[in-house]
């Protein structure tokens, strides 16, 4: 069974622990997604429950973000590291609960149906680790990426272009100074 199916059999009041990875398949994405993985997404999670009819989850989840470097392109793998937390409760104990809408939306609380028999974190686990995706990723702090004029790549190679710019600056300058 999938790490993010905990079978409502295996929790006993208490804590409860469980770890493993899966496939970012699992997690349902839009194919269309610009969402990308390298490997396998690590979960560790733990439930906690004093009336087996609420129960508090929390996790991490580790994973390789797969993208190319926003300045030259090249394909990148950056770890990420993320936490996430939700509530699982049936009818009963939601009403006790008894949250907003509001609240609702921003506790992550997903109700468990009559007769559940699992706690299904796909939900919940997605939706944070969409929330934590690196909006772009960059092979290096100091990646030079490609030359805007001649489309040279500046970590391998060099180009004449940056000295035209400048060279195209200080002329429109001397130019300045001759119409004075
Ligand atoms: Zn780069
Ligand atoms: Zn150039």
């Amino acid at each position: 069974m999938s790490v993010l199916l905990i079978d409502l059999d295996d929790l006993k009041a208490g804590s409860f622990s469980a770890s493993g990875s899966f496939r970012s398949a699992s997690l349902e994405l839009d194919p269309d997604s610009a969402f990308r993985f390298s490997g396998q997404i690590k979960l560790s999670v733990r439930i906690n429950t004093t009336d087996k009819l609420t129960y508090y989850v929390s996790g991490r989840l580790n994973y390789q973000a797969q993208g190319d470097c926003r300045r030259c392109l090249r394909e990148v793998n950056e770890p990420v590291e993320t936490e996430f937390r939700g509530v699982f409760a049936f009818p009963e104990a939601l009403e006790k609960l008894a949250p907003t809408r509001e609240e609702q939306a921003a506790e992550e609380i997903f109700p468990l149906k009559h007769g559940e028999t699992n706690i299904d974190l796909t939900a919940l686990v997605r939706e944070s680790l969409l929330l934590e995706y690196p909006l772009y990723v960059q092979c290096a702090e100091d990646c030079r990426g490609f030359c805007p004029s001649c489309g040279a790549n500046l970590n391998v190679e060099s180009c004449k272009c940056r000295n035209l710019v400048r060279d195209a600056r200080w002329a429109k300058l001397l130019d300045l100074n001759r119409d004075k």
